[in-house]
């Protein structure tokens, strides 16, 4: 930087967002151009809070770090753990720690996430009752539970289920109190929360749902806990609170940025930035248009979207749309999108499992599911994409519980492109292929190439199974030397010279023989025109898989074989040639149509895949009538 002194960028909070950010800053670039510090207030580097419940079995932080102790090192960075961001002062631009230290910032980035939820309630500060939030929590947890041999659990969402299976698996006998009218109550409908309540009972876990907790007293050196609704005191050695959390935004209010009513959460812009220019809010602290986020994919996006913005470039961050998962070994609880939204409601049973969808306008909106439901991702990805719903996947929905007639069990080299493998980071299937196609045939080395399954590692059966699929590869690899006959032919009639045809009968040779004769032009137009034909052909079939279609795979290969045929059939009846008038411009719709298809066969960005499948569909809609008028233009004259 020539000697000059870089801008400073002070992240509060060392969390899973804040290490996001700095990672992709650092792939950017940013962490040259800016000096950063990160200033962390528990005593250890940022760890996956998401897999946080694993510590109880292996009791070894380090497996839940999220970077090696040369992270800060390497990339240039600042790191101070075990110091709270005390105070913002704005004016000065600096923030001041807990101990009085003073760092000043020309960009400051607010990553502190969220403190779980204390209900108002009399003896909720008596020893035994916990939070479950960090490691330092978890392990006061533990230590109680060696001497304890029951639990209460305050809150029946996603965390008090999977903390209550955590406190199952250390022996004791657990009760949960959940004070909506049933658990996981936000998410799933009464039918939905009773099924998951069947089967945490049936785990040996007790449960009251519609109940609040009035107070705590101490006697025996037990916790007793008092309800409402007429039912008996609960008696337990520990009490764990997972009654929700709040965003920690105690540092913006202090500073005087505005923070969102009731729930609170710093308000921010699509570009993260709050009502001061020079800080920004990432991750569950902030409040976008209204909503703070729970969840680690969308803080991800919040702190990818900031890199780029601190990095120079453009980008913008537009929400998300909610995807929870409870995992436990014999539970698993999915809910997608808006769950309460208004909307047509239908519901599939079958094997102890529950699955519903929510259609509005034709398409997806929300689902839930409580059992296995692999082919979720086929699910999220209509909801993420806005895709039609047809009636046969509807009815073979209400039939076998799957948006496809062939059985409710699809591959997942099988999913759309677009849909998502890996929740919390959101990996497409068609990156999870490219990179399968790249050589990557171990879940291990698609992990390592995408970064799925590497945060909550529910995935990774999934990527087992795309990783042994030895057709994927053989796939990729077929879509990729048919886009590119189609991309080289494309290039060959714009940029090559026409074939040069013999000016006098004495010198032409046999392929200009060839080619002024009718049967050649012939059979190469009606041999262009075939191949097409069914290549078009194939691809219906391929999006109308519930009629049983066969491996999908195969006939998208069988489709992209099929038109490059096609193209290479076209440069026979040419000789390269663009033609003019209405031979021109259908020239220029099978080549957009071509070339179109080859980059969405070969791409695989899912922006980009979805652009270029529907200029090919679009460029595909005029080439009938193009084509009907060469036919009648060719023979008349
Ligand atoms: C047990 C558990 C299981 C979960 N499971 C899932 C799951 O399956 N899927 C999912 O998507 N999400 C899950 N979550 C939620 C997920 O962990 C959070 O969405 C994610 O951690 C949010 O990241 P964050 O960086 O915004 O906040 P955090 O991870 O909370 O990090 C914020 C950090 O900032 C620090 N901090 C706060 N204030 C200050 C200050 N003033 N100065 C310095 N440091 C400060 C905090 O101590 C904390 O270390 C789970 C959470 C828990 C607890």
């Amino acid at each position: 930087m020539n000697g000059e002194r870089r801008p400073r960028l002070v992240v509060a909070g060392f969390g899973m967002v804040a290490h996001r950010f700095v990672e992709r800053l650092a792939v950017l670039g940013g962490t040259e151009r800016f000096a950063v510090t990160v200033i962390g207030e528990e005593p250890r580097p940022a760890y996956d809070r998401v897999r946080l419940t694993a510590w109880f079995d292996h009791l070894d932080e380090r497996r839940l770090a999220l970077c090696p102790p040369e992270w800060a090192r390497d990339l240039g960075v600042r790191v101070i753990t075990g110091h709270r961001v005390a105070s913002i002062d704005r004016v000065d631009r600096a923030v001041r720690t807990g101990n009085g230290y003073r760092i000043p910032y020309e960009r400051l980035v607010l990553a502190t996430g969220s403190s779980p939820f204390v209900p108002p309630v009399e003896g909720i500060d008596r020893e035994g009752v916990f939070v479950y939030r960090t490691v330092d929590d978890l392990e006061r947890i533990k230590e109680r539970a060696a001497e304890a041999r029951s639990a209460v659990v305050v809150g029946g969402g996603l965390l008090g289920i999977e903390a209550a299976d955590a406190l199952r698996r250390l022996n004791l006998d657990v009760c949960v109190v959940e004070s909506g009218p049933g658990l996981m109550g936000r998410q799933l409908d009464a039918e939905g929360s009773a099924m998951l309540e069947e089967r945490v009972r049936e785990k040996g876990g007790r449960t009251f749902a519609g109940v609040q907790v009035r107070r705590i007293d101490a006697g025996d050196g037990r916790l007793i806990l008092s309800l409402d609704n007429g039912i008996e005191p609960l008696t337990g050695d520990l009490i764990v609170l997972t009654a929700g959390v709040r965003p920690r935004d105690e540092l913006a209010r202090s500073a005087g940025l505005p923070v969102a009513e009731g729930r609170g959460g710093v308000v921010v812009d699509d570009e993260l930035r709050t009502a001061d220019p020079a800080i920004h809010a990432i991750g569950e602290c902030a409040s976008h248009n209204g909503v703070v986020h729970g969840f680690v994919a969308p803080g991800y996006r919040m702190a990818e979207t900031l890199a780029e913005i601190v990095a120079g470039r453009k980008s913008r961050f537009t929400g998300y749309t909610p995807a929870a998962r409870l995992r436990l070994p014999d539970i698993d609880v999915w809910t997608l999108g808006d769950t309460a939204r208004r909307g047509v409601r239908l519901t599939w049973r079958g094997d102890g499992a529950y699955r519903r969808i929510v259609l509005r306008d034709r398409r997806l909106v929300a689902a839930a599911s409580v059992g296995p439901w692999r082919e979720i991702g086929v699910a999220q990805d209509l909801i993420l994409e806005r895709r039609r719903i047809w009636p046969q996947q509807v009815q073979a929905f209400l039939r076998n519980g799957s948006f496809s007639n062939r059985s409710a069990r699809l591959p997942v080299a099988e999913w759309p492109a677009s849909a998502v493998v890996c929740n919390c980071l959101e990996i497409s299937r068609g990156e999870l292929s490219a990179a399968r196609a790249r050589g990557c045939d171990t879940a291990a080395a698609l992990a390592l190439a995408t970064g799925a399954s590497t945060v909550c590692g529910s995935c990774r059966p999934l990527l087992h199974e795309l990783a042994a699929d030895a057709s994927t590869e053989a796939t990729s690899k077929g879509l990729i030397a048919a886009a590119a006959v189609a991309v080289a032919v494309a290039l060959a009639i714009v940029g090559v010279a026409p074939w040069p045809l013999a000016e006098s009968v004495e010198s032409a040779g046999l392929l200009d023989v060839l080619y002024r004769s009718g049967a050649w032009r012939q059979a190469t137009g009606f041999g262009a025109l075939g191949l097409a034909l069914l290549a078009t052909g194939f691809s219906l079939r391929k999006r109308f898989r519930f009629l049983g279609s066969g491996d999908l795979a195969r006939w998208r290969l069988a489709h992209g074989a099929l038109a490059a045929l096609s193209a290479v059939a076209l440069v026979a009846h040419t000789g390269l040639r663009a033609g003019s008038g209405f031979n021109r411009l259908l020239m220029v719709a099978f080549l957009l149509a071509g070339v179109a298809g080859a980059a969405a066969a070969a791409g695989v960005g899912r922006r980009s895949v979805r652009l270029m499948f529907w200029l090919h569909v679009l460029a595909v809609w005029p080439l009938p009538v193009l084509l009907a008028f060469h036919v009648v233009v060719s023979y008349r004259f």
